[in-house]
C-alpha cells in the first residue's frame, strides 16, 4: 500500500534496520529474526529484471516503524511537492512482523519494492529529486498485479507453501479491490 502517496523502502544495509524511538532522541540498529534479507535481496533483483530498472538501482531503506497507521501492516513512503518532508522508505509495523508469517511479510516486502520500482521508473530512474511524481495507479496495473503474483510464485519456489501462495494471490486482488486509487 501507500500512505498518502508515500511508500516504504530498504537501505543497502540490509543486515540492519534503522529504528527511530517514539521520542526521536535514540537511534537503536538491530535485525528482527523474521525478515529474510537473503530471499529480498533476490526479489529485489527480480524486480530490477522485471521493470528494466538499471542493475546498480540500490534498494529503498527498510524501517520498522512504530507510526504505521494501524489499518495498515507496511507501506512505501516519498516524498512529493504535497508532502516532501516524507522520506523515502518502506516502512513495516513492528506488529506485522509478529503477527505474520514469514512468507507473507517477505511477500509484502516484495509487493513494496514494485511501488518503488514503478515510481522510480515514472520518475526516469532519477533518484536525487528532492520530490517525485506519482500520477501512475499501481494497484490495479496489469504489470503491477502481474510482478506480484510473480513474486508469490517465487516466494513458492522458496517455501514451497500452497496456503501462503494463495493467500498473495488473494492480496493482488485485495490491494485492486480496497485501494484502486494507489
Ligand atoms: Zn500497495
Amino acid at each position: 500500500m501507500r500512505f498518502n502517496k508515500v511508500l516504504f523502502a530498504f537501505s543497502s544495509v540490509w543486515l540492519s534496520c534503522s529504528v527511530m524511538a517514539a521520542n526521536d532522541f535514540k537511534q537503536i540498529e538491530y535485525t528482527p529474526p523474521e525478515i529474510d534479507y537473503d530471499v529480498i535481496g533476490r526479489l529485489w533483483d527480480f524486480v530490477k529484471t522485471n521493470t528494466q530498472a538499471p542493475l546498480d538501482l540500490p534498494p529503498p531503506k527498510l524501517v520498522l516503524d512504530w507510526h504505521v497507521p494501524p489499518f495498515a501492516r507496511m507501506g512505501f513512503q516519498y516524498p512529493t511537492e504535497k508532502f516532501p518532508e516524507y522520506p523515502m522508505q518502506i516502512s513495516i509495523a513492528p506488529r506485522t512482523i509478529e503477527q505474520y508469517s514469514k512468507e507473507m511479510v517477505t511477500w509484502g516486502v516484495g509487493h513494496e519494492l514494485v511501488h518503488y520500482a514503478f515510481i522510480l521508473r515514472e520518475n526516469r530512474w532519477q533518484r536525487g529529486q528532492a520530490t517525485f511524481q506519482d500520477q501512475l495507479k499501481h494497484h490495479c496495473n496489469p504489470e503491477f498485479k502481474d510482478l506480484t503474483r510473480a513474486i508469490a510464485d517465487e516466494i513458492w519456489r522458496i517455501y514451497h507453501s500452497d496456503t501462503q501462495r494463495a493467500a498473495m494471490y488473494d492480496e493482488v486482488e485485495k490491494s485492486c479491490f480496497n485501494e484502486p486509487n494507489q
